[in-house]
């Protein structure tokens, strides 16, 4: 059985950088890609960042009942479907999810090691979500108040990492895998 790594953080803390930083360095470990209603960013593919898809499409997998875990995070709506957990084969799985993804994919797969990625403090989520400039005003408002709620769950994960630094950060999460499969 392949092992579940699930990662969560609040907005603006770094996920993405580092967990596609993380990937290429641990043999074995494949990241899950999850469906999204939210537009693409620019630099993001569809298929390898996000499933893209409407609002309409999300609606039929979730009656089709292709998802593991699905939320409504921020403005938009979130996945993980059964396929994305296939689609590693026997290889390890990263799943990066909000909060309440990782609650969902707790009670479901409970051995799945669970990790939470903290800013070093609260006010850099702010500097880092203004200043990258890619989300609205009241987007970027929306997160931070999702931000404040999503911090407070930090302590019911297995693991917590605070981010001062990109390469160091990526580098305790391998060593964490890497413990982790021993
Ligand atoms: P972003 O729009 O910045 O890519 O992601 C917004 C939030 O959605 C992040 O907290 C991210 O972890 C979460 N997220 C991404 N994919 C999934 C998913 O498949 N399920 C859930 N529950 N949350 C997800």
């Amino acid at each position: 059985m392949p092992r579940l790594f699930v990662v969560s953080g609040p907005s603006g803390v770094g996920k993405s950088t580092i967990l596609r930083k993380l990937v290429p360095r641990v043999p074995g470990l494949s990241f899950a890609v999850s469906h999204t209603t939210r537009p693409k960013r620019a630099g993001e593919r569809d298929g390898r960042d996000y499933h893209f898809v409407t609002d309409e499409e999300f609606d039929r997998l979730v009656k089709e009942g292709a998802f593991v875990e699905w939320a409504r995070v921020h403005l938009h709506r979130y996945g993980t479907s059964k396929e994305a957990l296939r689609a590693g084969g026997t290889d390890d799985l990263l799943i990066e999810v909000d909060v309440q993804g990782a609650d969902a994919l707790r009670e479901q797969v409970p051995e799945a090691v669970t990790i939470f990625i903290k800013p070093p403090a609260f006010e850099d989520l702010e500097t880092r979500l203004t200043g990258r400039g890619r989300e609205s005003g009241p987007e970027v408002e929306k997160r931070l108040e999702t931000a404040t709620g999503e911090m407070r769950r930090a302590a019911s994960y297995d693991h917590r990492i605070t981010n001062d630094r990109v390469e160091d950060t990526v580098e305790r999460l391998q060593e964490l895998v890497e413990r982790v499969r021993e």
